[in-house]
């Protein structure tokens, strides 16, 4: 069958995101499907939420909560979110003005950012960074301006005399993100303070994606930038629910921010996406009258973190700090010379153990030697994924 128009010949689109391709994350896990290998690539879970939040959004949907609900979301559940952010970080926000619910992490990384970068400014991206924050920043028409962390034996540390010396007049977005994907490393206080140093004074907004905040191990505390007063005044905070609750698929977040940011999020957001979908919502407010999941997934996911150490100790893989996130960066250049990307290909196809390059996360090519396991998995899925390495 013929799909193409003959009387018509298209001219090649101008790309408005010429450099970039299907997202790592989709390609290592086609990957992964194709070679059966057991998939720690992707960063989701593969085991079920509680089923308590599925009666939740059941019975929801049973109500007749499926017709469209306020453009921010719906009240309840905005209500629940400023009093989980008071509770932990002693934060207040207004959930009429201050929280909107976004269709994910991603979603609410690119309307924060369009919503305030004009063409032609800049926004500094810490490296390795998420691999959304760059097209947003492009889809803005505005500038990346890269600082790259440092990696030393306390893992990667974001150098921020270089974050300091990265600001121009031009500077209108900083973008930082911890506990960090793809690293596992988290912000200190120090950090913050460091940071609260560079934007005194300027009219800098930050975005702070906050995605993994319940996942921070070692009975250290999340450093989200709400418990910084002089910081929350100009900054977006991204979280997610499908980090939190193992429900990645649900593609439900929110962003927190002053009023004042928040107007302009709203601006762009309702033509963005509008809104989210009402029944998830409704079952996501009544399961969050317990505090309990939140609370207790850094002890959840720190048990896994030290299963798959454990076993990783066995191997000829350097591993790197995990002091958060459900990411363990190992260094993999005592067992190959292949390029990350190369290594993380023949892992999939001849080891049978999908795994993320870390230079799909830099902007320039620059090859450390080391792959992100993703360690949301059940135990049996972590060991044969150990039995597998343990061979290298
Ligand atoms: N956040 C997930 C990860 O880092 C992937 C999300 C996606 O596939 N876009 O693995």
């Amino acid at each position: 069958m013929t799909t193409h128009h003959a009387e018509f010949k298209l001219a090649p689109l101008q790309s408005k995101l010429p450099r970039v391709g299907t997202t790592i994350f989709t390609v290592m896990s086609a990957l992964a499907a194709e070679k059966k290998a057991v998939n720690l690539g992707q960063g989701f879970p593969d085991f079920e939420c509680d089923p308590i939040l599925l009666d939740a959004v059941n019975d929801a949907m049973r109500s007749g909560h499926n017709q469209y609900p306020p453009m921010a979301g719906i009240l309840p559940l905005r209500e629940a979110i400023a009093k989980k952010i008071h509770d932990l970080y002693q934060c207040n926000y207004d959930p009429v003005t201050e929280i909107t619910v976004t269709a994910g992490g991603t979603q609410g990384i690119l309307t924060a950012v369009l919503c305030c970068v004009h063409a032609g400014e800049e926004v500094i991206v810490i490296e390795p960074a998420y691999d959304s924050y760059v097209p947003a920043i492009e889809m803005a028409n505005a500038k990346p301006v890269f600082v790259q962390m440092e990696i030393n034996e306390q893992g990667y540390v974001i150098p921020w005399d270089r974050v300091a010396a990265a600001v121009t007049p031009k500077t209108r977005l900083i973008m930082v993100n911890s506990p960090h994907n793809p690293t596992g490393s988290v912000m200190r206080e120090s950090d913050v303070k460091k940071l609260a140093e560079i934007v005194r004074g300027t009219q800098i907004l930050i975005l702070s994606d906050e995605v993994y905040e319940h996942m921070v191990f070692d009975d250290k505390r999340h450093e989200s930038l709400c418990r910084y007063p002089e910081l929350v005044a100009r900054t977006f905070v991204v979280s997610s629910f499908g980090k939190t609750y193992h429900v990645t698929g649900w593609k439900v977040g929110f962003v927190a921010a002053p009023a004042i940011l928040s107007a302009e999020f709203r601006r762009v957001h309702q033509f963005n996406v509008f809104t989210v979908n009402t029944p998830v919502q409704h079952g996501l407010t009544t399961y969050m009258h317990n505090p309990s999941p939140y609370l207790e997934l850094a002890h959840f996911y720190q048990k896994k973190r030290d299963m798959f150490r454990a076993g990783l100790a066995n191997t000829r893989f350097k591993l790197l700090p995990s002091n958060g996130t459900y990411f363990q960066c190992a260094d993999y250049s005592a067992i190959s010379d292949l390029t990350e990307a190369e290594f993380c290909t023949w892992l999939t196809t001849e080891i049978g153990v999908a795994a993320i390059p870390i230079s799909a996360f830099y902007q320039e090519p620059r090859e450390s030697g080391i792959v992100r396991f993703c360690f949301a998995k059940q135990e049996k899925t972590l060991q044969t994924a150990l039995e597998r390495l343990a061979k290298l």
